[in-house]
């Protein structure tokens, strides 16, 4: 009994914990090439963007299950699990004309690469195992990671066979599938947060009220959400129209809570896509 009243109260402190996200830390080559992008990207050139608005782009994708057993406790998913997390993917991209195009469902028992932490070497050697396509391609790994929901790499120069190469892609918690454990987190969200870095989106609180995500349709929102609260404003006065961004899948809400990209974020993918994936389809 005193097992499972522990087994009961540690499922509920894992289940109160906020969305922890990898990607805080924006490289500086990143952040100049955002700033520029910004530049050319006001709210003029937004409601004339027609070419954005109307462009889709197909994304090879492959998803990885790295798993330490065949069990749910030892990270397995089932391929029909991985073909939902695509269908989900697919579904909260469609505004951005972003689609996945689902090459291949990969299974790999590997206790130490399924466990492996963010920038470590068995990391990266599990990468250059298992990564497929090239820089404009999506490899998703969906593993048991030990104390994150996710994280994935941000866009930049990279030689061909470089660490940062090999590396390119996102790992992302294999509970937080549709249906999985993760509760809150476990309607897919967390890969579609994950990939929207990917496609070079920052978080809607990166620089906080007056620094923002560098993307103009955004409000402006001092700090990260928990839970789902209606009317959170935390950057007030004349300067920060609008309520904080809370329902934008770049904030840290719940799954349920997620539910959109703006056109400026649409813009801005469209523009990371240019400069850093197109590219390696020329
Ligand atoms: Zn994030």
């Amino acid at each position: 009994m005193k097992f499972m009243v522990v087994t009961a109260l540690s499922f509920l402190a894992s289940t109160c914990v906020a969305r922890k996200c990898g990607n805080t830390e924006v490289p500086d080559a990143l952040l100049q090439e955002t700033a520029r992008m910004k530049s050319m990207s006001t709210l003029k050139t937004l409601n004339t963007a027609s070419s954005y608005s109307t462009r889709t782009q197909k994304v090879k994708l492959y998803i990885h299950n790295v798993y330490i057993d065949r069990t749910a406790e030892g990270g397995y998913i089932s391929n029909e699990d991985m073909q939902k997390q695509f269908q989900v993917l697919n579904e909260h991209y469609a505004s951005t004309g972003i689609y996945f195009d689902l090459r291949r469902t990969i299974h790999t028992q590997n206790g130490t690469w399924a466990i492996s932490d963010k920038d470590s070497e068995m990391e990266l050697e599990m990468k250059k195992s298992l990564r497929k396509g090239d820089y404009g391609d999506m490899n998703l790994y969906l593993r048991p990671l030990q104390g994150w929901l996710g994280w994935c790499t941000f866009p930049g120069d990279f030689e061909v066979g470089s660490d940062g190469y090999w590396k390119d892609g996102c790992d992302v918690l294999q509970s937080s599938i549709p249906g999985g454990t993760a509760v809150p987190y476990n309607e897919g969200k967390t890969a579609v947060h994950e990939i929207g870095h990917w496609l070079g989106l920052l978080h809607t609180f990166q620089g906080g009220c007056d620094g923002g995500d560098m993307i103009d349709d955004t409000p402006a929102e001092g700090t990260p959400t928990d839970g789902c609260p209606e009317g959170k404003d935390t950057c007030t006065g004349v300067a920060y129209p609008g309520l904080d961004p809370i329902h934008n899948f770049m904030d840290y809400s719940d799954d349920a809570c997620l539910t959109q990209f703006t056109p400026g974020q649409t813009v801005r993918i469209y523009q990371t896509w240019d400069r850093y994936r197109a590219p390696a389809k020329a």
